[in-house]
């Protein structure tokens, strides 16, 4: 493959470098190469059929694809279709299984008590920290919020174990990721969309990738073939944004997973398709057992599949969770100013954002970059 005939290269087969590969491809009728490090497309998005259980999986754990944008829903369900997986996740403290994210049943059953929806403000208000009137880090709105007792069973130690830092040294933000409920609604989405696609996240992923005008280079570093790409290419680049200017900045640091994986001779292990882990002792964070995610299929009742998942520091080989602290956003800023400066060059997704996007976030992102950045450019140069 001529590489330098290539006008367009984005680097990473992820969310937002095949969904602006597929725009270029085909509202511009441009050819687009696309590089991809791993052996395969989709980055963390990616699934596989387990060959010994027939059970589809995530490699890089659970994806629920959740939207209520109604512009990233019209986009991306021309690539798949959505099965009707509702995800709900539990939670085991102390050998009990509770609701999660907190709901009036946790409530209940955590303090022992028959709470009505009504009676939650004023009994959340005697157990909450009144005195945080602006809380500055995770775990201060996380007591503002829920208590101390609620917060050191639940979150306290999950986020230590995900994170490896103080919860004082993280933002407000991450908390709210997660929904507080007063009645017994026990869905973690109430996104207008949502489900697993049908055929798997692999198949989206080739679907939105089988354009002609798209080739895929996998297994190859960016900046090992950089110096043989046309010198005038529109880089769209996914990857971590402090490897693109090498680190000149101070490297960003990043929290990656890893999944210990076991095939168990029972139908049904732990009847969910997530539960968390939220103590101290156990050092994985949750199991995953995906045959849950497809409940329209017809798994063996011989076997099921089960995931560890372990949270650890990235040493730079598979960045999963931008870690948000002070420190690593004023590095992020100066890459930040950097890239604004460049031409022809888009910096985004997960890693070049340097934001912790759900896949509806980066889908949204990448049709933005399309629209504002790359279409523009290109009708005012008459390439990018
Ligand atoms: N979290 C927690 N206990 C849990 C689940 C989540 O303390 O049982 C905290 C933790 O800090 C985590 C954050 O909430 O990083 C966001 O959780 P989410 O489930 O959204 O994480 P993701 O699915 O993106 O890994």
């Amino acid at each position: 493959m001529d590489i330098n005939a290539f006008s367009y290269v984005v680097v990473g087969s992820g969310l937002l470098g095949s969904v602006v590969a597929e725009r270029i491809a085909s509202q511009l009728d441009s050819k687009v190469l696309v590089i991809e490090k791993r052996e395969h497309i989709g980055g963390n998005c990616y699934s596989e059929t387990d060959p010994d259980t027939g059970i589809e999986f995530h490699r890089y754990g659970t994806h629920i694809f959740h939207t209520s944008n109604e512009k990233v829903w019209n986009y991306i369900h021309r690539f798949t279709s959505l099965n009707t997986y509702r995800h709900q996740v539990l939670s085991s403290y102390k050998n009990k299984i509770y609701q999660f994210p907190i709901n009036l049943e946790t409530i209940n059953s955590f303090y022992n008590m028959n709470l009505r929806p009504f009676e939650v403000d004023e009994f959340m208000s005697a157990i909450r920290d009144r005195t945080i009137k602006e809380p500055a880090n995770f775990e201060e709105q996380a007591i503002s919020l829920i208590g101390k007792d609620l917060y050191e069973a639940f979150f306290k130690y999950y986020t230590i174990k995900q994170w490896q830092i103080d919860p004082r040294k993280l933002p407000a933000a991450i908390f709210n990721r997660l929904p507080f409920r007063k009645n017994y609604v026990e869905n973690y989405f109430f996104d207008q969309w949502q489900g697993i696609p049908e055929n798997g996240y692999t198949a989206l992923f080739q679907n939105l990738l089988s354009n002609k005008n798209i080739a895929v280079l996998l297994n190859t570093d960016f900046f090992s073939i950089r110096d043989r790409l046309k010198k005038d290419a529109c880089i769209i680049y996914s990857g971590p944004i402090d490897r693109f200017f090498d680190y000149k900045f101070g490297k960003l640091s990043w929290r990656t997973l890893q999944f210990e994986k076991e095939i168990l001779n029972m139908e049904d292990y732990q009847g969910n398709a997530v539960i968390n882990y939220p103590e101290q002792e156990i050092p994985y964070t949750r199991i995953h057992e995906p045959r849950h995610l497809h409940p329209e299929k017809n798994y063996t009742k011989e076997k099921t599949l089960i995931l560890r998942e372990y949270s650890l520091a990235d040493n730079g080989t598979a960045p999963f969770y931008p870690i948000a602290s002070r420190e690593n956003m004023e590095i992020f800023q100066r890459y930040r100013e950097e890239a604004a400066r460049l031409e022809n060059v888009f910096i985004s997704g997960r890693l070049g954002d340097y934001k912790y996007y759900d896949m509806h976030q980066t889908i949204e992102r990448a049709l933005e970059i399309f629209e504002t950045g790359i279409l523009t450019q290109t009708r005012l140069n008459n390439g990018c």
